[in-house]
């Protein structure tokens, strides 16, 4: 028998690993709080030394994948490590989660990936021959706003 924690871990693969603190519908949205445990090392990216070293935590919100028709935010909270290698240039480093975050991203790699498909199959229909896609309007008329 799963825990209800596990249960989320089902539904949320690339949260693993994570401390999932809250999670609630709010305003449409279903919300994730969730952060990164404290005793977890992680390489610094100058020079590979793993570190746990905390100089302090930021929020970082992230949109995810729809779930049940609702969009999803995760509000992540993670850590700025010091590198404690006296021979590498940098002095503190963001953690970055893999198959979560990346650097200045704000969507999750999962939500990405369905972007860029939705993107390839538009792209297709509106640029095969005689398409007749009703996209193509909308897309038309998305780019008269977006001037
Ligand atoms: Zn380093």
């Amino acid at each position: 028998m799963l825990t209800a924690c596990e249960e989320i871990f089902l539904l949320l693969p690339h949260l693993v690993g994570m401390r999932v603190e809250c999670m609630e519908v709010r305003d449409g949205l279903v919300m994730i709080e969730a952060s990164t445990p404290e005793d977890v090392l992680v390489p610094c990216p100058g020079c590979g030394v793993s570190s746990g070293r905390v100089h302090s935590r930021y929020g970082r919100h992230l949109a995810d994948a729809p779930c049940d028709g609702r969009g999803v935010v995760i509000e992540l909270s993670v850590r700025r490590l010091f590198c404690d290698n006296r021979e590498c240039q940098r002095v503190t480093f963001a953690e970055q989660i893999d198959g979560l975050t990346s650097r200045y991203g704000r969507r999750t790699p999962v939500l990405q990936q369905m972007l860029a498909a939705l993107g390839v199959v538009l792209a297709r229909a509106l640029t095969a021959p005689g398409c007749v896609c009703p996209a193509r309007s909308w897309v038309f008329r998305m780019r008269r706003h977006l001037r």
